[in-house]
């Protein structure tokens, strides 16, 4: 049903004010239901859909997230406050299971250049944002990885202390 009503709105939008009515609504039609139809229906189930929030306090407003085995995930880091990020960057940065915390982020404070992604933890990282400071936003795209608990962090200097959480696959 719903559907066949998008369908209808789309061909009506598409009427109003288009001087090509004949065209265009045959095209609209064809093309729209098929992509419609596979792309909704992989949707829920193939993505994992993600936002947390850093802020001025250093705190993330999660320090849970749940995903699926075999899902993209599509993450969204919103830094939700207003200092720069020289003074309060955040990023998110998914850690492998066998990683050491502590370690990652004393490696990480020296590593300035590199946005505070220390080279030598590189196989400890599986994946990470960009460094952001007040307002920014960076959304990254990977696959979950094997089922079982990981701990995400932000590895600007001193931050994992308050900004980490688990990453859990189920
Ligand atoms: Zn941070």
């Amino acid at each position: 049903m719903k559907k066949i009503l998008l369908v209808l709105v789309v061909a009506v939008a598409m009427g109003c004010g288009d001087t090509k009515k004949e065209e265009n609504p045959q095209i609209q039609i064809g093309t729209q239901e098929d992509g419609q139809t596979s792309s909704t229906e992989t949707a829920d189930e193939a993505v994992a859909t993600v936002t947390i929030d850093g802020n001025d306090q250093m705190k993330y407003n999660k320090n849970e997230i749940r995903v699926k085995t075999g899902q993209k995930v599509k993450l969204t880091l919103n830094h939700v406050g207003k200092m720069e990020k020289t003074v309060m960057g955040h990023n998110w940065v998914l850690l492998t299971q066998d990683a050491d915390v502590a370690a990652v982020g004393l490696a990480a404070a020296t590593a300035s250049e590199t946005d505070y992604i220390p080279a030598s933890m590189k196989d400890k990282i599986i994946v990470h944002t960009k460094m952001l400071g007040g307002g920014e936003t960076d959304i990254i795209e990977f696959d979950a990885p094997a089922p079982g608990t990981y701990t995400f962090m932000c590895t600007f200097p001193g931050h994992y202390a308050l900004m980490q959480g688990k990453f859990i696959v189920e």
